[in-house]
């Protein structure tokens, strides 16, 4: 079932790419609130990446499928409160949702060192909205230069989380403000290569504005219920 899900989203990115004359777009299969054995199924059918939004749960996901599909990437893709660093440090290949100085901090502080680098993104509030997660962009090189001073951590690009409008096309200009964003951090720091944006319903306009990797849940899993 979700295998079916999986060949048509994968067929769509791709004819996304093509159309837009883009490179590959990489798949993050977002899991949050799936169940351990969907995971399982996706993995079983050749997805790799997956993405979460609470890490304890993320935590349990991980530990549960260590044992059959160990070669799986954890991505933090939701809100981290500063008392969770230490664990998400721990869980997870990659966490997308940076957006403040502390957390830098406290997540180079608790990477393992028995473990590679902690891979990065800089979560951008492009729009500016108020009360929103997500780094200013006049604040976004001065805390790319605090990612990238931090051995334990390596600074791969940027995420962004749009205002959720009916039509996805009005989603177009964020997308478009975001790139120019990353590129400008690109000829910064050597290692910037991903750009995370994107979503069920606006993937295919996100990767013709740039987008390196898009975020997936309901168009594979279905609809959340909770
Ligand atoms: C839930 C979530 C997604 C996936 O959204 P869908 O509309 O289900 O594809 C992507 N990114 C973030 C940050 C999310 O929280």
């Amino acid at each position: 079932m979700s295998n079916d899900r999986l060949r048509d989203v994968t067929q769509r990115i791709l004819n996304a790419a093509d159309a837009a004359g883009r490179p590959p777009t990489r798949l993050l299969a977002v899991s949050k609130t799936q169940p351990a054995d969907a995971v399982a199924a996706l993995a079983t059918a050749g997805q790799r990446a997956f993405g979460e939004n609470y890490v304890q749960e993320a935590a349990a996901k991980r530990e549960a499928l260590a044992g059959t599909h160990p070669g799986l990437e954890w991505h933090l893709i939701g809100h981290l409160q500063s008392n969770k660093a230490a664990l998400a440090a721990e869980v997870f290949d990659w966490v997308q949702s940076i957006d403040r100085p502390s957390l830098v901090d406290a997540l180079a502080r608790h990477r393992p060192t028995t473990r590679g680098p902690l891979n990065v993104l800089v979560q951008v509030n492009a729009e500016g909205e108020t009360g929103k997660a997500g780094c200013r962009p006049e604040d976004l090189p001065a805390l790319a230069r605090r990612i990238a001073a931090e051995p334990r951590l390596l600074l791969r690009g940027l995420m962004s989380i749009p205002v959720p409008h009916a039509d996805p096309e009005q989603r177009r200009p964020a997308f478009q403000h975001m790139r120019q964003l990353f590129e400008a951090l690109a000829a910064d720091h050597a290692h910037v290569d991903t750009l995370s944006m994107g979503m069920s319903d606006d993937f295919p306009i996100a990767i013709a504005e740039g987008a390196t990797l898009v975020r997936i849940g309901t168009a594979l899993f279905g609809a959340r219920t909770r």
